[in-house]
């Protein structure tokens, strides 16, 4: 692995007009980026089927996106243009998982636990009528699965995203009433040399230090080494959102290099 470089971090987790739920515009994003000096810009739109919410498939429409990024290749000479995806894992649809991940040369796939075939875990009412613990255990058991079974991604965004919605109702919830699990998760991780995103719209959300130290402590002692920070931007103004908070908590907790991915191979920033 190459020695990390001390360069501006780039977001790798971020969705624009191509995502069913933003409206943001490609350009204002690279706007910020290149102002920023970042090499990099990328977008991960979401790849999402059946959500179970209102039935829906939310899908990109990728020959548009890659051929507006071509364009501005042409206007922001010094950045690299790479090509993401945020990939809502289901068992029931793994075959088209598979195929949409194999239809495009990907730089980053960021892996995301957002329904079961039975329960959205952004929305309360879910946990409501499960239960808030029964149902949590189950999105952990998800989690778990995925890590277990499935290879094709890079990332394991959001691992706080179901607890969230649940601490948001119930602040007497701790991730660490799940940790047998967090423990598979990470280990999984680790074996397979998949990266933990450290997200910052969930931290913010949440915005209780403890828990995000929580994370990566535990992560850490289980022998964890690659993180990805990234702030899930649907708009402009969250782009690269409490970077700076975020990478100086990563480092108080012992990682001093960030990770970044280019045609899915790890590369570092230093921190
Ligand atoms: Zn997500
Ligand atoms: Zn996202």
């Amino acid at each position: 692995m190459e020695k990390g470089e001390k360069m501006t971090l780039h977001d790798q987790h971020v969705h624009s007009k191509y995502s069913v739920d933003s409206d943001e515009a490609l350009i204002n994003y690279i706007q910020i980026a290149s102002d920023k000096g970042c090499k990099y810009f990328v977008t991960t739109e979401h790849f999402d089927l059946d959500l179970v919410e209102h039935h829906e498939d939310w899908t990109v429409d990728y020959s548009a996106l890659k051929q507006e990024l071509k364009n501005y290749c042409k206007l922001f000479p010094n950045m690299e243009f790479l090509l993401g995806i945020e990939v809502g894992y289901r068992k029931d649809k793994l075959a088209q998982i598979e195929e949409q991940l194999s239809s495009e040369t990907f730089d980053v796939i960021n892996l995301s636990i957002h329904d079961s075939k039975n329960a959205d875990f952004y929305w309360y009412k879910y946990f409501k009528k499960y239960g808030e613990k029964k149902l949590l255990n189950q999105y952990f058991d998800i989690m778990i699965e995925a890590t277990s079974n499935f290879e094709h991604y890079n990332v394991l965004s959001h691992i706080d995203y179901g607890f969230k919605t649940v601490y948001l109702q119930n602040k007497n919830i701790k991730m660490s009433e799940f940790e047998d699990k967090l423990k598979v998760i990470f280990k999984n991780l680790i074996a397979r040399g998949k990266a933990l995103e450290i997200n910052t719209k969930v931290q913010e959300a949440i915005d209780n230090i403890e828990h995000t130290q929580y994370i990566l402590s535990l992560y850490k002692n289980l022998g964890g080494t690659r993180i990805t920070l990234s702030s899930d931007a649907h708009i402009r103004e969250r782009y690269l959102s409490s970077f700076n908070i975020y990478k100086d908590l990563i480092k108080e907790c012992g990682f001093d290099y960030l990770v970044y991915f280019v045609k899915q191979k790890e590369y570092h920033y230093a921190i």
